[in-house]
């Protein structure tokens, strides 16, 4: 072991596997709850206001007005309704526009936090909360913020259309890559980030053939899960800051940036960190930057960022 490092494991419950999003009433119980408010965004109500009716006399309410960046707005609507309903808990059902609302909502209550994440943006594995309020987009990173409860369940995610899966796929990987030469990574993130980088090298590009296999869903939702632990353990540098600068400057949405700028972002850093980032080379062939650009056309990726319109 050539340095010193300093690790500190998540104090989240990961639950993983088909079908267990029935268990989420389960979850609420054994956090001393009663009264969950579901959360999404208004495209996946149908699916939230179900997963209310799994709970039962568990659910009190319905929140699907979830939305891109955490506009501040958004969430003080939400907290009505959390007063409303006396809620005790929310469970979060959706990408990390939703997990965003719970994480605003918790910051600002304390209540704990049930994430059955729908993409792969791993937000429900960090203590981070970006918010928006006047055009401005600010990170809170807190201990409140970081979901007790976490339910994978690949079976909610055959849905995911193709196009969300690739791009919401690539922006995982970023973290995972970022992870590689963070000052602060310890064996174990750099294990998850290998390990994590190898599961949506496995699954992505047969799921967009048969985007309905579980298997292949199980092993791209392991990949997000590794990817997002990282992101929310480790620093993240260049390639994160740039995508937050376009998306706060240009709006472009979240993940298509991510998939759009990472081939570029990590050929910049392979000629500072090149045996860093070697394991990327490994995994996905040619350079470091050829390898995620290639993978990444392979996919039917978006691939400059004027696809996203801008000049
Ligand atoms: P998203 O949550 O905005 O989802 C995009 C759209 O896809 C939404 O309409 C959503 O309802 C829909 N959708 C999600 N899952 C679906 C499914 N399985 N089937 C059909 N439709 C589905 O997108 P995202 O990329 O997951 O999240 C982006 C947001 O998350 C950004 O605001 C970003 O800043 C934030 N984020 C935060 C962190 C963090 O650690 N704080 C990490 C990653 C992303």
């Amino acid at each position: 072991m050539s340095r010193d490092f300093t690790y500190s494991g998540s104090p989240a419950h990961i639950v993983f596997g088909e079908g267990k999003s029935d268990t989420a009433g389960e979850w609420v119980e054994k956090l001393g709850c009663s009264r969950a408010l579901v959360l999404s965004t208004p495209q996946q109500k149908v699916d939230a206001e179900a997963l209310a009716e799994r709970l039962g006399p568990l659910a009190v309410g319905v929140f699907a007005g979830a939305v891109m960046h955490t506009p501040v707005d958004v969430t003080e609507a939400a907290m009505k309704v959390v007063a409303e309903t006396k809620a005790d808990c929310v469970v979060s059902l959706g990408g990390g526009s939703t997990t965003g609302l719970g994480k605003a909502i918790a910051y600002r209550t304390n209540l704990p936090q049930i994430v059955i994440p729908t993409t792969y943006a791993g937000s429900e594995v960090t203590p981070i909360l970006g918010q928006t309020e006047g055009g401005r987009k600010t990170t809170v990173r807190h201990a409140s913020i970081l979901p007790e409860v976490v339910i994978y369940d690949p079976a909610l995610t055959t849905g995911l259309p193709v196009g969300m899966s690739v791009t919401s796929g690539l922006n995982a990987m970023a973290h995972a890559v970022e992870a590689l030469y963070a000052q602060d990574r310890n064996p174990i993130s750099t294990l998850m980030a290998v390990e994590g980088l190898r599961a949506f090298k496995a699954s992505l590009p047969d799921i967009i053939k048969t985007p309905q296999l579980l298997d292949l869903r199980a092993d791209a939702l392991y990949g997000a899960w590794l990817c997002g632990t990282v992101l929310g353990t480790v620093g993240m540098a260049l390639h994160h800051k740039i995508c937050h600068t376009l998306g706060g400057t240009f709006d472009t949405p979240h993940a298509d940036t991510h998939a759009i700028m990472l081939p570029h972002t990590a050929a910049y850093n392979a000629v500072a960190v090149p045996e860093l980032l070697a394991p990327v080379a490994g995994i996905f062939g040619g350079s470091v930057g050829g390898g995620l650009w290639d993978f990444a056309k392979q996919i039917g990726a978006p691939l400059a960022l004027k696809d996203l319109g801008l000049t």
